[in-house]
C-alpha cells in the first residue's frame, strides 16, 4: 500500500507510479539489458544501496559530466543528486581531472607520503581551522578513526550520537530511541550481534537537557554530530543549539566532533567556519577530493597532545587506525586540486546563487498547491520537508517520511530528466550546474506535485 502524506491522493500516486515505470521500462531496452547481463553482481548492482533507488531496473549512466549524466539508452538527466554529494563539485572537475592524470603516470599508490602531502596539510588548517590532519579513505573510515582517537585521547569508554543520525557504516554509531523511549541497536542493521547502545548513548538533536543528563558522569569520550541533520530529511539547529552543545561538552571533558561530510554545502570552510562552531575533531569526505574515495580527520593542539601522549606507552602492533591506500599520492593530488581549484570561494557564491532559486522556486511549488510542506536549506543543498514546520528532532523527521509517495516522485521526475537522491527529497548545486537545470528542476517538480494533489 501507499503511504502519501496530507494533501495526496493516494490513487493518484498509485497511477503516477504505474506510468512512470511503464515508460521507464518501455524506453529503455539497454538498460533492461546491462540489468540481465549483471547476473554475477549480487542483486545485479556492485554495491547492494543501488537496487534502493526508486525505478524498476538499475539506471546504468554511461556519461557523467558536470551536472549532466547520460544513461545508456542514450536518455540525458540534470543531476541534482550529484552521486550522494560526492560530486557537489560536479562531476570529474577538469583541476581534479588533470590531477589525476598526472599523477596516474608518477604512482598511485606508495604508502610514502608525495610532495603534495605538506601543501595538503596548509590547506586543510587554512580552510578548516584546526592545526592537525590525517586522510582516510571514506567518511565513515574517517569517523572511525576519529571516534577511536577521542577514546584514545581521553580514556573513556562512551560516545553519543544524535537519534536519527548518519556518520556511515560506522557500528557503533547505529544506535536509536527506540519506540519505549530506550537506546537499542537500529532494527534494520544487520550481523550485529552486539548490544551497541552499552557503549553509545542517543538523545534527541536540539535537546540540551538530554544531552547534559547523558554527559553527566564523565565516561563518554566524544560527541559525533553533523551540525545539520542531514541524512533523516533535514533537522536545522534551533538557536543557541551548537552554543549549548559546546558548552555542555567543555564542561563534562567531551570532546565534540562535527561530520561536515554533507554540510560541506555550506561554504569552503564548512557550516563550522560559516557559523563559528569550535570541534575539537572534524571529519569530512566525499567531496572533499573532488569524488575520488578521500576524507579527511582534523583534530585541535590539545586533542593531538593527547592522542601522542596516549601512543607512547602502547606497544608496537596495529592502532586500529588508518588504511593501506589512504594518504596516497592519488588522494593527495585530488585534494589539492579540488581545495586549490575548484573549491573556491566564487565556486560556493555560484552554488548559492542557484540554491537561492531552488529553494524560492519549489517552495513556490509547494504553495500554489496547498501542500503542507516546505523547503530547508544548509548552503547548497536544498530539501523538500514533508511537513508544515521545521523538524526538530529525528523522530519528527522519522514522521514526516513517507517511502512510497517519494520512491514515486523521485520516478516521476527521472523519467522526465530530473534526477533528485534517492533517500529522501534532497537537491543539490553544484558549480557546474545551469540556470536553465535549476528551471527544469522546478517546472519538472511542478508538473508532478500537480499529477499527485486533487
Ligand atoms: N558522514 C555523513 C554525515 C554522511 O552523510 C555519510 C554518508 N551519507 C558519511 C559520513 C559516510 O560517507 P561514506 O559512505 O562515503 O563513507
Amino acid at each position: 500500500s501507499i503511504s502519501d502524506g496530507p494533501g495526496v491522493s493516494p490513487a493518484r500516486t498509485a497511477a503516477l507510479r504505474a506510468e512512470a515505470e511503464a515508460l521507464y521500462l518501455g524506453t529503455r531496452p539497454k538498460t533492461r539489458a546491462a540489468a540481465e547481463a549483471a547476473a554475477h553482481l549480487l542483486d545485479g548492482v556492485p554495491m547492494h544501496w543501488m537496487v534502493d533507488w526508486s525505478t524498476p531496473v538499475p539506471l546504468v549512466i554511461a556519461e557523467a559530466s558536470g551536472a549532466r549524466l547520460i544513461d545508456v539508452d542514450g536518455h540525458g538527466y540534470d543531476d541534482f543528486c550529484l552521486g550522494d554529494t560526492a560530486s557537489l563539485f560536479g562531476h570529474g572537475p577538469a583541476p581534479v581531472a588533470r590531477a589525476l592524470a598526472r599523477q596516474a603516470s608518477a604512482g598511485l599508490a606508495t604508502m610514502l607520503p608525495s610532495p603534495d602531502a605538506g601543501r595538503v596539510g596548509d590547506l586543510l588548517s587554512e580552510r578548516f581551522g584546526l592545526p592537525y590532519w590525517q586522510i582516510a579513505t571514506t567518511a565513515t573510515d574517517a569517523n572511525r578513526f576519529a571516534l577511536r582517537a577521542a577514546r584514545a585521547a581521553t580514556g573513556r569508554p562512551r560516545i553519543l550520537v544524535f537519534d536519527g543520525a548518519y556518520h556511515g557504516a560506522v557500528d557503533e554509531t547505529f544506535v536509536e530511541i527506540g519506540p519505549d523511549g530506550r537506546a537499542a541497536n537500529r532494527p534494520a542493521l544487520m550481523g550485529e550481534p552486539r548490544d551497541l547502545s552499552k557503549l553509545t548513548r542517543v538523545v534527541p538533536f536540539n535537546d540540551l537537557d538530554a544531552l547534559e543528563a547523558a554527559l553527566a558522569d564523565r565516561t563518554v569520550a566524544c560527541v559525533i554530530t553533523e551540525p545539520v541533520m542531514t541524512n533523516c530529511a533535514m533537522v536545522l539547529p534551533q538557536p543557541g543549539f551548537h552554543e549549548g552543545l559546546r558548552e555542555i561538552t567543555r564542561r563534562h571533558g567531551s570532546l565534540l566532533l562535527i561530520d561536515e561530510t554533507h554540510t560541506l554545502s555550506t561554504g569552503p570552510g564548512g557550516y563550522s567556519r560559516a557559523y563559528g562552531l569550535e570541534p575539537d575533531m572534524f571529519v569530512a569526505g566525499k567531496a572533499v577530493a573532488g569524488g575520488i574515495p578521500a576524507a579527511v580527520w582534523g583534530m585541535t593542539e590539545d586533542v593531538a597532545e593527547r592522542f601522542r601522549t596516549a601512543r607512547i606507552n602502547r606497544p608496537d602492533g596495529h592502532s586500529g587506525m588508518g588504511t593501506t591506500l589512504s594518504g596516497s599520492p592519488l588522494q593527495l593530488a585530488a585534494l589539492r586540486a579540488n581545495l586549490e581549484e575548484v573549491a573556491t570561494e566564487p565556486a560556493y557564491a555560484q552554488m548559492n546563487r542557484l540554491a537561492d532559486r531552488m529553494e524560492a522556486g519549489l517552495a513556490q511549488v509547494l504553495a500554489d498547491a496547498r501542500l503542507p510542506w516546505h523547503v530547508a536549506r544548509c548552503g547548497a543543498r536544498v530539501e523538500v520537508v514533508r511537513a508544515p514546520f521545521p523538524l526538530t528532532d529525528g523522530r519528527q523527521a522519522k514522521g514526516a517520511h513517507y517511502p512510497a509517495l517519494e520512491a514515486t516522485t523521485h520516478l516521476a521526475l527521472l523519467v522526465r530528466g530530473v534526477l533528485i537522491s534517492p533517500f529522501h527529497d534532497m537537491m543539490l548545486a553544484s558549480p557546474a550546474t545551469t540556470e536553465a537545470q535549476v528551471e527544469r528542476l522546478i517546472e519538472a517538480t511542478a508538473q508532478v506535485v500537480g499529477r499527485l494533489c486533487d
